[in-house]
């Protein structure tokens, strides 16, 4: 088993979109993955056609009340097992704190016997806050998109700041991948964020793969499906296909 976190503190950078469609190619490959959705707003949970009314069916129950994963997850129409979201997950900092036993709560939960068989995909919120860094201590290589553009380089270099940061707690390196989402050969800008990212960030830890701007990408949310569902040919099927084929061999090891 392997477990990977999709975290950027800046929104709109394509952790969900990333999320979705690693989570959708490695179903593809025949393999049942577990997708948890640690953001407030369930935009995974939504695309993946949950709809949880109560918030003790979802990651908030796992949270409050020690409720088991498998008790909360629920099977898609992509073969993805989801751990669906809710608004109250935005309460969960003022009511559980942030010590050391919270932080590790997932990271137990994901542990146990039974609980994730096959690859784990994690889409953070936009925060650090109790979710993500739950999502930190139980992931084996956090995966952060930036989106090509300077807001965007300038978050990826905060996350490489807070991790470095824990790393003393985590007692390692923790392994990351940068990708780079809406990239446009076209646009200059694209060309100088990567000439940016190679700067100030660690060449080895930047994916060779980069996400290109694709309207399917965009657009398949709208109709409740992952990009192989919605447009298999697509170049957005591709680049998450060579994507997840270029993160395998990383997490051979986990
Ligand atoms: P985040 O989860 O980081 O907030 P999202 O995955 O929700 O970001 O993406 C933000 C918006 O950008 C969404 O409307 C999504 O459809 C769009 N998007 C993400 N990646 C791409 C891409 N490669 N090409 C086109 N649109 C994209
Ligand atoms: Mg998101």
């Amino acid at each position: 088993m392997a477990i990977i976190a999709v975290f950027n503190q800046k929104g709109g950078v394509g952790k969900t979109t990333t999320a979705l469609n690693l989570l959708a190619a490695i179903a593809q490959r025949g393999e049942r993955p577990l997708a948890i959705d640690l953001d407030p707003q369930g935009h995974l949970s939504h695309v993946f056609g949950a709809r949880p009314r109560h918030a003790e069916e979802t990651v908030c129950g796992f949270f409050l009340h020690q409720t088991p994963l498998d008790d909360i997850a629920q099977i898609t129409r992509s073969g993805v097992v989801l751990c669906p979201a809710h608004l109250d997950l935005a309460k969960l900092d003022a009511l559980l704190g942030k010590s050391l036993n919270v932080v590790l709560r997932l990271r137990q939960g994901l542990r146990r016997p039974g609980a994730a068989p096959g690859t784990v995909v994690i889409d953070c919120c936009a925060l650090l806050n109790v979710l993500s860094l739950n999502a930190i201590f139980a992931c084996d290589l956090m995966l952060i998109p930036v989106s090509c553009d300077y807001l965007a380089l300038a978050s990826a270099r905060e996350v490489e700041r807070a991790l470095n940061a824990l790393e003393p707690v985590l007692k390692r390196r923790l392994p990351r991948r940068y990708v780079l989402t809406r990239y446009d050969a076209r646009r200059k800008m694209s060309e100088d964020i990567i000439v940016q990212m190679a700067e100030v960030l660690r060449p080895e830890e930047i994916c060779g793969t980069r996400i290109r701007e694709n309207v399917k990408l965009a657009e398949s949310p709208a109709v409740e499906l992952d990009v192989f569902r919605h447009a298999p040919g697509s170049k957005g099927a591709l680049d998450y296909t060579a994507l997840l084929d270029e993160l395998l061999p990383v997490l051979g090891g986990a």
